[in-house]
C-alpha cells in the first residue's frame, strides 16, 4: 500500500525526557545513572499529529541539544511543507541542510534526527490516513517478534529464566568487560538457558581484530547465533572480511553504520545480520528500502534501545519483514519503555502486539510525559 493523500505540516515540538533512578545496562560507553530521551511530536493544518523518537542515549544531555537544533534549525524549514511520502521530506531536508550539518561537523546528529522524523511521519500519515501500520502493510501477524538484550553478567540469574517465561528464546549478553570474563559469562548464561533458547554477544566495538579473531574462537563451541560489533563500525572492510572467514560464528552489526551503500557493503562482507536503529539512521523509510535490496541470508535484527515510542517503530520493522526477524528489547527496568505510552509494552509468547489504531506507535500518556518531561534549567 502506498501512501496517497497530501499532508501540510503546521508544527513541530521537540520534548527532551529523562527517566530517573533504575538499573541501567552496564555499557561499553559508560554507565547511564539516568535515561536520556527525545520525543518528537509533529502537526498538521488539520490538527492530527504524529509521535517519533531521534536517539538520544549519550552523552548526559543528548536529548536537550537534539531538541535544540529541531527547534533552530529545523523547525522552520518543515512548517508549511506538504508532501505525501514520509521520504518527500527526507528529500527536502537533505537538500536543504545537508552542507549545514557537514559544515557543523555533526552529520549523524542529522541522520539521528532524520531518521527521529521519519517515525513522526509515518506514524502522522496512518493516523491521518486512518490506518494501523500493520494493516497499511497487509501484514497477517501483528505482532513484532524480540529477543532479550542487554543483561549485565552480574543479572544473568535474574533475567534469563524471567524472559524464558515469557517465551523468548534469544538472550544477548554484554561482554567485552574484563572483570567478568568472556567465555565464562557465556558458560555460566548457557547453563541459564532453557532447551532450545540461544545466545548472542555485544562486545560493543571494544576489540580489535586480533582480540575479536580470538575471542570468536573461543566462543565457537557454544552455537552463538551472532556476536555483535565484534569490530569498530568504521574498521576497514578488509578487517571485516578477514574477521568473517576467521570464524563460524556468525557476524551482526548496524547499530553505528549510517547509509543504505554501508548496510549493502557489510552484507558484500559477509556480515549475516544487520541491526539497523529506527531513531539512529533511515527511520521506517530507509529500512524498509534496505530490506528489499538485501539477499536472503542477511536478516535483519534491528537494534533499540529507548522509549517505547522508537521500541514500536523497531518492532514495526521487525513485524513487516517476517518470522525471520527479531528486535531488541532490554531487560532493564526503564519507565521510558514501560510507562510512557498508551499501550504498554508486554511481552507475550515472545512477541509484542503492535498498535490495533491507526499510527504507528502508541500514544504518550500526558501525565507520563510531565512526569518524565526533562526539567531544563
Ligand atoms: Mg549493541
Amino acid at each position: 500500500m502506498k501512501f496517497n493523500r497530501p499532508i501540510k505540516l503546521a508544527g513541530l515540538s521537540a520534548i527532551p525526557l529523562r527517566a530517573e533512578g533504575g538499573v541501567s545496562p552496564k555499557m561499553a560507553l559508560g554507565s547511564m545513572p539516568t535515561r536520556p530521551a527525545l520525543l518528537i511530536r509533529l502537526q498538521d493544518t488539520s490538527g492530527c499529529y504524529g509521535w517519533g523518537e531521534v536517539w538520544a542515549n549519550f552523552p548526559p544531555r543528548a536529548n536537550i541539544h537534539k531538541a535544540h537544533i529541531l527547534e533552530d534549525v529545523i523547525a522552520s524549514h518543515l512548517n508549511n511543507l506538504t508532501f505525501v511520502d514520509p521520504r518527500e521530506v527526507n528529500e527536502v531536508l537533505r537538500s536543504k541542510l545537508s552542507i549545514y550539518f557537514l559544515h557543523i561537523g555533526q552529520q549523524q546528529v542529522f541522520e539521528h534526527i532524520l531518521a527521529g522524523l521519519d517515525i513522526a511521519l509515518w506514524d502522522l500519515s496512518l493516523r491521518s490516513a486512518g490506518v494501523p501500520f500493520v494493516d497499511f502493510l497487509g501484514l497477517k501477524s501483528k505482532v513484532g517478534n524480540t529477543y532479550a538484550t542487554s543483561i549485565n553478567a552480574t543479572d544473568l540469574e535474574k533475567f534469563i529464566p524471567k524472559h524464558a517465561k515469557m517465551g523468548q528464546t534469544f538472550f544477548k549478553l554484554k561482554i567485552g568487560f574484563e572483570e567478568h570474563g568472556t567465555k565464562e559469562i557465556v558458560q555460566k548464561a548457557t547453563v541459564l538457558c532453557p532447551v532450545g533458547s540461544k545466545i548472542m554477544v555485544d562486545s560493543n566495538q571494544s576489540w580489535s581484530l586480533n582480540e575479536a579473531t580470538t575471542h570468536l574462537r573461543d566462543l565457537e563451541q557454544y552455537n552463538l547465533v551472532f556476536a555483535e560489533e565484534p569490530l569498530r563500525a568504521d574498521a576497514n572492510f578488509c578487517e571485516w572480511e578477514q574477521l568473517v572467514s576467521s570464524t563460524n560464528v556468525p557476524i551482526a552489526a548496524g547499530e553505528n553504520i549510517y547509509g543504505e551503500h554501508a548496510f549493502l557493503r557489510m552484507a558484500d562482507l559477509g556480515v549475516q545480520y544487520l541491526q539497523p536503529d529506527v531513531a539512529k539512521w533511515g527511520g521506517i523509510s530507509a529500512i524498509l528500502d534496505l530490506v528489499k535490496k538485501l539477499p536472503d541470508e542477511v536478516k535483519v535484527w534491528p537494534h533499540f534501545m529507548g522509549t517505547a515510542v522508537g521500541q514500536f517503530a523497531a518492532l514495526s520493522i521487525s513485524a513487516a519483514i517476517g518470522e525471520s526477524s527479531y528486535c531488541e528489547v532490554d531487560v532493564n527496568e526503564n519507565p521510558l519503555r514501560t510507562q510512557l505510552c498508551v499501550q504498554p509494552i508486554k511481552i507475550q509468547n515472545g512477541s509484542i502486539a503492535l498498535p490495533q489504531s491507526p499510527g504507528l506507535v502508541p500514544e504518550p500518556l500526558k501525565q507520563s510525559l510531565s512526569f518524565l518531561n526533562e526539567k531544563v534549567a
